[in-house]
């Protein structure tokens, strides 16, 4: 007996989604099938297995219970046809660009993507002749103009990292299927609780699971989900050829950490919001960009697409980069490290870290500006990380 979830609210969905395969114990628990290999009753079971005749697990790399609970449980909250578990984001995204890119092929993407998946089109998919643009994708004109005849991809990020920019995902499904192209949107910043790409026409939506999803700073994962059948076989063999596939004990890991990811979203949207209107209200900082502040220019944006603003906020000290160096060395509760989307707060520099590797330039033109402050916020109270960066501020 299953759990009807239609109609149900998010945080029933998120603790509930994705059937435990379990039915000889009755465990509660999800069980790891920590296994490579599944044997067959018979020759002709085996056959039918293969021949896809039978539903039946034959290999880990093809697909495994522990995980496949996992993907189920995503494509649920994703309002999609299938999901595809991966070893990291990035397997995600480069098994994504391995699906749908070739020789002679363009893709268009949002300049200020995270930065491996703009990089490693940049440096490795283009040695195979792909070809590619970078633009501002929040500006549908330079969406429209980037589009070529050849342009089978259209890849966005939104809200992107770390400017904050949004791009508007249903306009963007309507440009890329005008030009017969896919719409693939990466949605870890905002995790399934908060945006629902699908449901706006995008085709297929992606995560880094190492972010919200997993949300407790110990395991990199990926995942990918698509609207339709004929999506999901066509990246699915991609994988089960490439391997980047997710392993049992990682994706029971992943399980764990989903199932409080509504209540850790939710209080990391509390504290952010506060956050950044104290920011927004203190004499020594530049700018803030948060959507959930009615000064960001895509405040309408992110409350028709959006159903939170989220916990990352992008802001920039007076003076520059030494005044930005002196709060980041100067907060107690935020650790100064990459990533985010876990429990903990935490607080980076991207122009000498997550983009450094980008041309600077470049890097300009997306926004990222040397005095550019990351902070991912966590689920601790919102009054302690206030007097926190009170002091860290104070100390300029
Ligand atoms: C972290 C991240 C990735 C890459 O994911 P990994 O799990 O680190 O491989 C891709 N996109 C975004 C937006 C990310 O934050």
């Amino acid at each position: 007996m299953s759990l009807d979830l239609k109609g149900k609210g998010i945080n029933t969905r998120v603790t509930h989604a994705g059937e435990n395969p379990d039915n000889v114990y009755g465990s509660v628990g999800v069980p790891i099938y920590q296994t490579s290999t599944f044997k067959f009753r018979d020759a002709d079971h085996g056959a039918r297995c293969f021949s896809g005749e039978e539903q039946g697990y034959l290999y880990t790399r093809i697909g495994n219970p522990t995980t496949n609970t996992f993907e189920a449980a995503v494509a649920h909250l994703e309002h999609g046809y299938g999901g595809i578990a991966t070893s990291s984001g990035m397997a995600a995204v480069s098994s994504i660009y391995m699906t749908y890119l070739g020789a002679g092929v363009h893709m268009v993407g949002t300049d200020a993507v995270y930065g491996s998946s703009r990089m490693v089109i940049e440096t490795d998919f283009s040695r195979f002749g792909v070809e590619y643009s970078f633009v501002d994708t929040a500006n549908l004109d330079e969406v429209r103009k980037a589009m070529r005849p050849n342009t089978k991809l259209l890849y966005i990020e939104t809200p992107a990292n770390p400017t904050i920019k949004l791009t508007d995902i249903a306009a963007c499904a309507e440009i890329a299927h005008e030009h017969g192209a896919l719409l693939v949107v990466d949605n870890t910043f905002m995790s399934p609780v908060l945006q629902n790409p699908l449901e706006l026409g995008a085709d297929v939506v992606l995560h880094s699971i190492t972010k919200y999803i997993n949300g407790h700073t110990d395991v990199v994962g990926g995942v990918i989900v698509t609207r339709t059948e004929a999506e999901f076989d066509r990246i699915k063999s991609v994988i089960n050829g490439i391997g980047g596939t997710m392993d049992p004990h990682q994706s029971w890991l992943v399980l764990r950490g989903m199932r409080t990811l509504s209540l850790r979203v939710e209080r990391g949207e509390q504290n952010a919001q506060k956050l950044a209107e104290y920011l927004e209200s203190h004499p020594k900082i530049e700018w803030v960009r948060y959507p959930g502040l009615v000064s960001h220019p895509q405040h309408d944006l992110a409350t028709r697409q959006m159903k939170g603003y989220g916990s990352m906020i992008s802001f920039e000290v007076k003076g520059g980069v030494e005044n930005g160096k002196t709060v980041l060395n100067n907060v107690k509760i935020p650790q100064l490290a990459v990533s985010l989307g876990g429990y903990e707060s935490l607080i980076q520099h991207p122009a000498s870290m997550t983009h450094a590797n980008i041309p600077v330039d470049e890097r300009e033109a997306a926004g990222i500006t040397d005095g550019l402050v990351r902070y991912a916020v966590g689920t601790e109270d919102s009054a302690d990380l206030l007097a926190d960066l009170d002091q860290a501020l104070a100390k300029i």
